[in-house]
Formats: structure tokens, C-alpha cells, sequence
């Protein structure tokens, strides 16, 4: 058998998708688990919807998540160029063979022409597709006589290369995850293959590309579906064998009906976009999940998931398991809804498997972090602390705030429940208490302890006004560990601050 090559062939026109990334990381772990090749082809023959900075962007979210080609317009390769923008010439010899077949003619209506055609079909309530029953009547080189197209062509009148599509042929199609199904040639029509500025389309270019690429497999969007019978015919015209289709579901909404779209993101608060893009036209940034602090292999554990199940249903899998486990035949047919919660799950997951040091280093990219007054090993009890109830790196901080600023404000609630008549006083024969040299949280503890026993008080009459006093609110680890990481002398400013602003 020929090694497996699979590739990724977006076009550069916006940021990916949620669902494109998971299309190229199932290319990916195809292709690694079959011990063949994950190729990069920039599809980018519509100028007309180019958007500039989209491959850079493509480049760099595959980086991110780790799934790096083998071949690509960065890292080359022998089957390049990469980029169908720089394969014209390449077009220009298969256009040329395609012709020569019965399977391809070229047509010289306009835009305006194919316009009235379409309006006068909707006038009589039919819908107009260029197909076995019209191509008869309109202006091409199936219609025309030679003479006229001779003519034409010397005039130099702009053409496009259409597909001539078979007469009531039944094509029995064969999908790796939908099965066998079919399709009769009459309900397709004569797609075009090269536009009339001699640049070829998706559908051609694209099986001209797998083939001399010697793409074995092409996994991709199910919306591609419809389009498998024209690409099969395609191989046939041009005598190929054609590549190994398989379709992926959608990612569909929370709510599980329809496709996931960037509105849904926008509306529950998620990005739909695995790197933050600003859009070169409007300026405006959509959200990216590395910025919203996810790790890259929690995202992408995460989105391999939505759609595929390993064996013995485990979560948690680094990309190399992945790749050992992954095949086409546990890859669902139907859509996987997406879930924002699972995808947090999976993040917190892999923050819980971090080191203290690691999740130190990542912590101090938040400035107030790194210009605090902690020492490394000061910030690493916090992190311990903190760690197991956080989700990203940033609620390390945003939820251990207290540690690095006073409290400005008491939480109303927490007051009411924890502020008593003789709190103030209770608190101030505490701050005596505190004088001592040790203030290590085990110690802090015992004396807390003596303290309500000594004066017959309910632990919560001493520990809730205090850790109020701290944090500002009822919230945060033990008392004694952010007093002892606050120190002394910030634990008794903070108690007498409370005394005067809350008595
Ligand atoms: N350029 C197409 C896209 O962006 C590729 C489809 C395919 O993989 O054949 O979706």
C-alpha cells in the first residue's frame, strides 16, 4: 500500500473555525497514526475573497496546537508549491487535458446573460441550473456551431471551462464515516472548472492538487458532501484513481440544533476561534481560545473529542495517545454539540496536572503578579492554594486578589452575617494576640484556637470577621495561610481598617 498522505486545505479567507481546526487535527492523527504525511495547501485561487493575514493566521494556529506539517508553503516539501496561487501553470496543462475529453466544454455566456435565464425561469416558478437540459440552448461549445466558437475564441471573448456532467448516470459513493450512498448525475450540474480569468475553481483545482500531491485520504467538512460525486467524475475524466473520502460532522450549537457560528460564541460568552483575529477590514477582534487562557493541548483534547470517542472512552489524552488511538471508524456520524462547560472541564483537568513551578511561570506573566513583593516560593503556596478550584491561569490571581491588594470594600452579605456587636473589640484583643514571633499558619491555627476557647467564643465569631477583615468577603483558603502569607504586619493593618470602616 502507498503511504497515507492527508491534507489540510483551507482557504485563506478569515480566521478558522472551531470546525476547521478539528478537521485538521483528525487529518493530523490520520495521518500520524498510519505512520504517512499531514500536508499544507493554502486553497486561495478566489482573489475575491482573499483575506489578508488569514494564512499567517492558519500557520499559527496550527503551531499553537502543536499539529505541525510535514509539507506546507513554510516547511516545502517535493510536491509543492504549497499555495494555488503559485500552481497556475499547473492548471493551465490540466485544463488544457481535461478539454481534449468529452467531460469538459467551454461556455461564453455572461454574468447579465445567465441572469436573464435565471429570471426567466423563476417567472414561469422553476429554478435555472446549467445542466443536461440546458446547456443545449445556451452559449457554449456544445450548442454553438464550431464555426461560431472559433470565432469567439479568435475575438478573444472571455469563457469559463464548465464540466460536462454525465446523462442519468448513478453514482454509488463511498464515505469511510457515512457509508455507501448514491446519486444520479441528473440532479448535478455543469459546475464551472476554470473562471474566465483563467484561474481554476475549488473543484478543480483541488483534484488537481490531490492527485499530483498523492493525497490518499481527504477528510474533511461534511459540507463537501454534495460536492463528492463532481470530484469522483473529475478523477474519471482525467483517467485517476481517486483518494479515500470521509466527511466530518458538524460542531453543532450548545442547544444542539444547527451549526456552531460565531454568533453562538458571542451570545454564551466563547470563542469559536482557537487564536484571537482582528479583522483587517473592520478592525474589530474576535475572541481566541489561547487568549482566553486555554492550554493548547486541552484545546485540543477537547475538540478531538467533539466527534470522536477512543476506545475505552478515556478524556484525558495527550496528542501522541491521540494519535495511537485515533480512527476513522469511531468518528461519529452525527454532530457533536458543543459544550462550553466541557470545554472548561477539560482546561481545569490540565491545570490540575501542571506543576506548582510551571503554573509559576505562567502566573507571572500577569504584571501585578510579577511586581508583587511575594518571593517565588511565597507564590507558589498561593498557587497551591488556589490551584484546585481554577479553571485558567489568570483565576490563580482573579481569585486569590486579596493576597496582593487590601480590600477596598466589605460584601454587604458577608457582613451582615459575620460583623456582630462585639466584633471590634473580639478583633482588637485579637491584634495583642498576635504579637508573638511565629507566624506560621500551624502555629496561627493553635492560637486562634485558644483564643475562642479562652474567651468562650464559637470559632465562627472569631474566623468569619477575620477572614471579612482579609479578603473582604467570605471567600478564600484557610485564614491562618493568608495570614501567614500576607504577614503581620498587613493581617493587624487589615484587621484595624475593617474595625474602622465596618463598626
Ligand atoms: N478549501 C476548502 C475549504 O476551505 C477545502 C475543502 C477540501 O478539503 O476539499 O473548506
Amino acid at each position: 500500500m502507498s503511504k497515507v498522505r492527508v491534507r489540510f486545505a483551507p482557504s485563506p479567507t478569515g480566521p478558522l473555525h472551531l470546525g476547521g481546526v478539528r478537521t485538521a487535527l483528525y487529518d493530523y492523527l490520520f495521518a500520524k497514526h498510519n505512520g504517512g504525511d499531514f500536508v499544507l495547501r493554502i486553497e486561495d485561487t478566489d482573489s475575491q475573497r482573499f483575506v489578508p493575514g488569514a494564512e499567517e493566521y492558519i500557520m499559527e494556529a496550527l503551531e499553537w496546537c502543536g499539529l505541525i506539517p510535514d509539507e506546507s508553503p513554510v516547511h516545502g516539501g517535493k510536491y509543492g508549491p504549497y499555495r494555488q496561487s503559485d500552481r497556475r501553470d499547473i492548471y493551465d496543462r490540466y485544463t488544457a487535458e481535461i478539454l481534449k475529453t468529452d467531460y469538459a466544454y467551454i461556455a461564453f455566456d455572461t454574468p447579465e446573460e445567465l441572469d436573464t435565464v435565471r429570471h426567466e425561469f423563476e417567472a414561469r416558478g422553476e429554478v435555472f441550473s446549467y445542466n443536461y437540459q440546458t446547456r443545449s440552448r445556451l452559449r457554449n461549445s456544445k450548442a454553438l456551431p464550431e464555426e461560431e466558437v472559433k470565432k469567439l475564441l479568435a475575438e478573444k471573448v472571455p469563457y469559463v471551462v464548465r464540466f460536462k456532467m454525465p446523462f442519468d448516470r448513478t453514482l454509488v459513493l463511498q464515505d469511510i464515516i457515512r457509508g455507501t450512498f448514491s446519486v444520479n448525475t441528473n440532479t448535478l450540474d455543469d459546475k464551472v472548472l476554470v473562471k474566465n480569468d483563467g484561474m481554476p475553481t475549488y473543484h478543480f483545482a483541488n483534484i488537481v492538487d490531490d492527485h499530483l500531491m498523492e493525497i490518499t485520504h481527504v477528510i474533511r467538512g461534511e459540507e463537501w458532501l454534495p460536492s463528492m460525486g463532481l470530484h469522483i467524475l473529475l478523477y474519471e475524466a482525467m483517467g485517476w484513481d481517486a483518494p479515500e473520502f470521509a466527511h466530518l460532522s458538524l460542531i453543532l450549537k450548545p442547544e444542539g440544533k444547527g451549526k456552531l457560528s460565531k454568533r453562538d460564541g458571542d451570545k454564551f460568552g466563547f470563542p469559536v476561534f482557537p487564536l484571537d483575529f482582528k479583522d483587517p477590514s473592520t478592525g474589530i477582534i474576535s475572541k481566541g481560545y489561547r487568549e482566553e487562557g486555554y492550554f493548547p493541548e486541552a484545546f485540543i483534547n477537547f475538540l478531538a473529542l467533539l466527534g470522536w470517542s477512543p476506545s475505552d472512552d478515556k478524556e484525558i489524552l495527550s496528542l501522541d495517545e491521540m494519535v495511537k488511538e485515533f480512527e476513522l471508524s469511531k468518528v461519529h456520524k452525527a454532530g457533536a454539540r458543543f459544550s462550553k462547560e466541557k470545554a472548561e472541564w477539560f482546561n481545569h483537568q490540565y491545570l490540575q496536572m501542571k506543576s506548582d513551578e510551571e503554573l509559576l511561570t505562567l502566573l507571572k506573566d500577569i504584571p501585578e503578579v510579577k511586581n508583587s513583593s511575594f518571593t517565588d516560593a511565597q507564590l507558589i503556596h498561593i498557587i497551591s492554594l488556589m490551584k484546585e478550584r481554577a479553571t485558567f491561569v489568570k483565576d490563580l490571581y482573579n481569585n486569590g486578589k486579596f493576597f496582593f491588594h487590601r480590600p477596598e470594600s466589605y460584601d454587604e452579605k458577608a457582613k451582615k452575617k459575620a460583623w456582630g456587636e462585639q466584633t471590634s473589640e473580639i478583633l482588637s484583643s485579637l491584634i495583642k494576640l498576635l504579637s508573638g514571633e511565629d507566624f506560621s499558619a500551624g502555629n496561627l491555627k493553635d492560637k486562634l484556637h485558644h483564643f475562642a476557647e479562652e474567651n468562650s467564643l464559637g470559632m465562627g465569631k472569631v474566623m468569619m470577621p477575620l477572614r471579612l477583615s482579609l479578603v473582604g468577603e467570605l471567600k478564600g483558603p484557610d485564614v491562618p495561610e493568608i495570614m501567614q502569607l500576607i504577614g503581620k504586619e498587613e493581617t493587624v493593618t487589615r484587621i484595624n481598617l475593617a474595625i474602622e470602616k465596618l463598626s
